[in-house]
């Protein structure tokens, strides 16, 4: 009889860098400070009305739908893709509870436990997290804050490359970087891929939130239907993260095969939620255009005011609303700490995350720190300028 144990995934499982540093914050605020946060992706925009009037329309009986989500939905997702230039039809569709449960999915229909994907870090840390539910193993490739976290060269995928490596998962426009990568350099991964045999699984959750040019979807390339997948989501198009919706994007049908068997297992995405996505695609054009305003007006100010601070590194992102900021400190982890358990200015402070915890390289991205601009410009301004005053204080320590 031995003793009761937890799964050795424990060793593997990494805690959430965006929340770690959660319980200070809770002790600032306990005593009257005003904690300013920077460090979480929750926007403040409001879901379309239009959407939110759908919930109130529930049937007398929630049931469950078909695994692969509810038809209507599917066939009016076609018609948002086309508006957005994504050629599918409904059969290339399969709903999820969330883009994670996509990405989730994917994984466990593309890759055989002990398979590599490359990811170009720094990433979004869930992605850790699939990963291990998963059982296949990250295999990450750096990108550089000096270009604005832009792909690396094909040279640098291909020394990553072992018999294993399956896959290449790219966020596009990126969290946390706010890259949006160019047609170009997407052609290049995508011939890489091509003639590696390897998904190129493309997380594109933002595409509505692009400021230059537009954000080129997976799923344009030609001869490249069975390795594309994409992986989309309700919750930042429509400021709806609460509602579970996502899917999976592939003309991959041996690979949607797969993916239904695990959809059956889990019986069905939420169907209320999906009723309520369904309404959302008519949401009109104003109110992406007044989003998309709102959000390329924070990230100016983000962008002119983090570059006031002495020796910052600040890459304008083109897409999503985060950045990842170089800071001249040697341990961005200790400087967010002190933040919220040292440092007030006016009772307030500013919580962001340190980015190492986004990357899979152990001590990279040691300096530097993950904003996300989901303030008003206000508070942005505020908080911002609460980080430099910070900055100076602590460097005197
Ligand atoms: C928010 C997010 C997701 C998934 O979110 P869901 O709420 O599960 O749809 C996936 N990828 C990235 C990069 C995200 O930021």
């Amino acid at each position: 009889m031995g003793k009761l144990t937890i799964s050795s995934r424990n060793a593997i499982m990494q805690e959430s860098p965006i929340r770690k540093l959660a319980p200070l914050a809770v002790k600032a605020k306990s005593q009257g400070v005003h904690v300013y946060h920077l460090n979480i992706g929750q926007p403040d925009i409001k879901t379309p009305q239009i959407m939110i009037d759908a919930y109130h329309n529930i049937p007398p009986v929630i049931e469950y739908g078909p695994s692969e989500g509810l038809h209507s939905y599917r066939k009016k997702l076609v018609s948002y893709y086309k508006k957005v230039n994504i050629p599918v039809d409904e059969s290339n569709i399969f709903i999820t509870t969330g883009g994670s449960e996509a990405i989730i999915f994917t994984l466990l229909s593309a890759l055989s436990p002990g398979d590599e994907v490359i990811i170009p870090e720094p990433f979004y840390t869930n992605y850790n997290g699939f990963a291990v539910m998963a059982g296949v193993n990250v295999v990450p490739i750096t990108t550089k804050i000096e270009n604005g976290f832009d792909l690396p060269p094909m040279k640098d995928f291909k020394a990553k490359l072992t018999p294993r490596t399956k896959a290449i998962v790219i966020c596009n426009p990126g969290n946390p970087t706010g890259a949006v990568f160019s047609r170009e350099r997407l052609q290049e991964l995508v011939n890489f891929a091509r003639k590696n045999n390897l998904y190129v699984i493309s997380d594109e959750v933002y595409r509505e939130f692009t400021y230059e040019g537009t954000a080129t979807s997976i799923l344009e390339f030609e001869d490249f239907e069975d390795n594309a997948v994409m992986i989309d989501s309700t919750s930042k198009r429509y400021s709806a993260c609460g509602s579970r919706i996502g899917c999976i994007v592939t003309k991959n049908k041996e690979l949607l095969k797969l993916i239904l068997k695990f959809g059956q297992a889990r019986l069905c995405p939420p169907s209320v939620d999906q009723v309520a996505a369904e309404a959302a695609i008519d949401t009109p054009d104003s109110y992406f255009k007044a989003v998309k305003k709102e959000y390329q007006k924070r990230r100016d100010v983000a962008y002119t005011e983090l570059c006031r601070i002495p020796g910052a590194v600040v890459p304008n992102p083109k897409g999503a609303f985060y950045m990842v900021v170089g800071l001249p400190v040697k341990d961005a982890d200790d400087f967010a700490k002190w933040l919220l358990s040292d440092f007030r200015y006016k009772n307030e402070t500013t919580m962001v995350a340190p980015a190492s915890g986004f990357y899979a390289t152990e001590g990279l991205g040691k300096n530097q720190i993950r904003i996300a601009y989901v303030l008003k410009t206000e508070d942005l301004k505020k908080a911002i300028h609460i980080l430099k005053l910070g900055l100076t204080e602590y460097k005197k320590k």
